[in-house]
């Protein structure tokens, strides 16, 4: 179903800033561009992400939309403590957690990765990600286009 992503990222992103008292900088390169999700499940992934950008770092979170004609990519990205590159092929692995001090002071369980992940394939989302310790992590969504909202109409 093609859906205005921009503004549902937006509507997403203005909830959780009330909720964090943090900055959410959304961007886009095209405010019409539609993508093929269900708006639920993009939904619970976006919440996934903001959420661990929200508890691995303190300044703005910013979140990028990408029109790339037959895709879609969504960037969500801080500036926070980054992820070891030793840790990164694990982290969507149910559980798994980078490191005992760290999953003590900011708590959860290690499974919201696992969880987005299925959620991705089940509505072919392709995830990547990018990270660097002391800097920051980029998360990458790459969805199906559903074309322009004008060539709809
Ligand atoms: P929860 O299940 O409550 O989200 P969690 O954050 O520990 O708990 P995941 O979301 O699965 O679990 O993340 C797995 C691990 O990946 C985290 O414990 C954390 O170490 C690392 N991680 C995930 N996102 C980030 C991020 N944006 N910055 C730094 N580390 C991250």
């Amino acid at each position: 179903q093609p859906t205005r992503i921009v503004k549902l990222i937006r509507d997403i992103a203005a909830r959780l800033e009330t909720v964090y008292q943090r900055e959410i900088d959304v961007r886009t390169d095209n405010e019409e561009v539609l993508a093929h999700v269900d708006v639920n499940t993009f939904d619970q992934l976006m919440k996934i992400f903001m959420d661990n950008a929200y508890k691995y770092s303190s300044d703005a979170i910013a979140v990028e939309v990408q029109d790339h004609g037959q895709s879609v990519e969504v960037t969500i990205k801080d500036r926070g403590i980054g992820i070891p590159e030793e840790d990164i092929d694990h982290i969507f692995t149910r559980f798994y957690r980078v490191d005992k001090a760290r999953a003590r002071k900011t708590g959860g369980s290690g499974l919201g990765l696992s969880i987005a992940r299925e959620l991705a394939k089940l509505n072919g989302i392709d995830i990547s990600v990018d990270s660097q310790v002391d800097v920051g992590t980029t998360f990458r969504l790459t969805m199906e286009s559903g074309g322009n909202d004008e060539e709809e109409n």
